[in-house]
């Protein structure tokens, strides 16, 4: 029958949105390219969900003439406020194990082959149980995979040394990591279950069929080759994997009051799905702004004390009124040329629209994508895990971003830095040469994508490997 001469691809999507999206993505791509059946699991924690819900019901009945199923992994709340957000997910995952292999047991059509990504390489050993095929998709960048494989070989005393005295990781054949934009993992104990775990996941991706990333040859062109090089694992750069998600009347609002403004003349503030900032530093962004005189729309959210992903599951409250935390009388100072947006807005319709001029960012990889193929410069301002690689890799490496820095002796970045980084990047000469640069990457982006493009091309094979799979499978049977 028609059912049998295409794969089945199953995804896993662990909670966050930026895991999300790029799952929602690739599957998107896999019912549209190939005309395969997908059925992406979608992990959730608590609030998320809700979110996830309206992102889901935006995907559902589209363009996918029923090819594309969507499954919510049912959730179970984790009790214990000292549990981190890793943790929280890693659990969650665990959990979510016994439902997914019998889901996968009972479908008619065994899947040909699984992807899950960064946290979901619990999952592979179910795909070895039923022949599939076992993809690790990471929503990050060629550099990150290449430090993290390594690091998973070497010796731990490297990381030790980079850590207590501070040495650069040399990489072969890639950039160098400086402590300063060290990756979070690595300033944990060794003996933390949570270092080990991340040890493990990266041990199993090297044993993979395939790990796809969220990147295309032409950006990281050294990354890639040095991955290649170490002939452990296949890689496939499929990016860029952008989707927009659930607009909303909000949406509307938003776009009309953009609509108005001119030009490339707007300066887009978030930090991502979970991004939160100390009060004292809400207080000086909002201050930086102001004083920068440009139009501005901020995603902004309630303060927290040391902790920078402070919504990273939750996407807030939503409750806070965000007011109580801004400098008295700013909403009326800047109402003419600003607008401050609580917790979340549609990212992708934002930064695609004309009026957007920058982009103040935590570096979120999915966010430094979206920014990429609109053509958006960026500053470059991360907060946690992997999100200082990417702030230097997009600083000092692509040249799409200029980054601020923070004072020592507190961490905080005050109101004349930000002033005058939002200065640079919509008034000054030096934006224009960041705005060039991004013009070139957005195209660069649009010819990967494009049909024989890098990252179509890489797309295709691994669809030639999973119909090849299923040929093989079905001659056995
Ligand atoms: N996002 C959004 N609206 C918001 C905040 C985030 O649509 O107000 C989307 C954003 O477009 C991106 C994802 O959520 O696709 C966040 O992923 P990213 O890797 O940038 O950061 P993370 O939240 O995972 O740190």
């Amino acid at each position: 029958s028609m059912e049998s001469t295409k794969p089945h691809i199953a995804l896993l999507a662990s909670p966050g949105m930026g895991h999300l999206i790029p799952v929602l993505e690739l599957a998107k791509r896999l019912v549209s390219h190939q005309s395969f059946k997908v059925t992406v699991f979608v992990v959730a924690i608590d609030h998320a969900s809700i979110t996830n819900t309206q992102l889901l019901q935006s995907l559902a009945g589209s363009e996918d003439d029923g090819l594309l199923d969507i499954v919510l992994v049912p959730f179970v709340d984790i009790v214990g406020s000292d549990v981190t957000m890793v943790e929280k997910i890693v659990e969650t995952m665990r959990r979510s194990l016994s439902f997914l292999r019998t889901e996968i047991s009972k479908m008619k059509i065994l899947p040909t082959a699984l992807v899950v990504d960064l946290f979901g390489t619990g999952a592979l050993g179910i795909a070895d149980e039923f022949n599939m095929l076992k993809f690790v998709l990471i929503a990050s960048n060629a550099w990150f995979i290449a430090v993290t494989l390594w690091t998973s070989e070497i010796d731990r005393k490297e990381i030790d040394d980079h850590v207590k005295n501070r040495t650069p990781l040399n990489i072969p054949g890639c950039r160098p990591l400086k402590f300063e934009d060290t990756f979070q993992v690595f300033s944990m104990d060794p003996n933390d279950p949570s270092y080990q775990n991340y040890i493990e996941t990266c041990i199993t991706m090297s044993l993979t069929d395939g790990i796809l990333v969220n990147t295309w040859d032409e950006l990281e062109p050294t990354s890639l080759k040095a991955l290649r090089d170490t002939k452990k694992v296949p890689i496939y750069p499929i990016g860029p994997l952008v989707r927009s998600v659930g607009k909303s009347v909000l949406c509307n609002e938003i776009i009309y009051w953009l609509d108005k403004q001119p030009e490339e003349s707007v300066i887009y503030v978030s930090f991502g799905s979970g991004g939160t900032l100390s009060a004292q530093q809400v207080i000086e962004l909002a201050w930086g702004l102001e004083l920068s005189q440009q139009r501005f729309v901020w995603v902004a959210r309630p303060p927290t004390e040391n902790d920078a992903a402070g919504a990273y599951l939750t996407l807030g409250n939503g409750t806070d009124d965000i007011s109580d935390y801004l400098p008295d009388g700013f909403l009326a100072r800047t109402q003419d040329r600003g607008l401050v947006v609580p917790t979340w807005l549609p990212q992708v319709e934002v930064l695609s629209h004309p009026s957007v001029g920058g982009f103040l960012t935590h570096c979120g990889w999915n966010s430094s994508m979206e920014s990429i193929v609109n053509g958006v410069p960026m500053i470059a301002w991360p907060l946690y895990a992997e999100q200082k690689m990417n702030a230097n890799l997009l600083t000092e490496d692509i040249g799409a971003s200029i980054r601020v820095t923070a004072v020592q002796l507190d961490g905080v970045v005050r109101r004349e830095e930000i002033r005058s980084m939002v200065w640079k990047i919509l008034v000054d000469d030096e934006g224009q040469n960041l705005r060039a640069r991004s013009k070139e990457l957005k195209i660069s982006a649009a010819k990967a994508l494009a049909e024989n493009g890098s990252s179509y091309s890489s797309l295709s094979q691994i669809a030639e490997i999973c119909a090849q799979h299923l040929k093989t499978m079905s001659s056995k049977a």
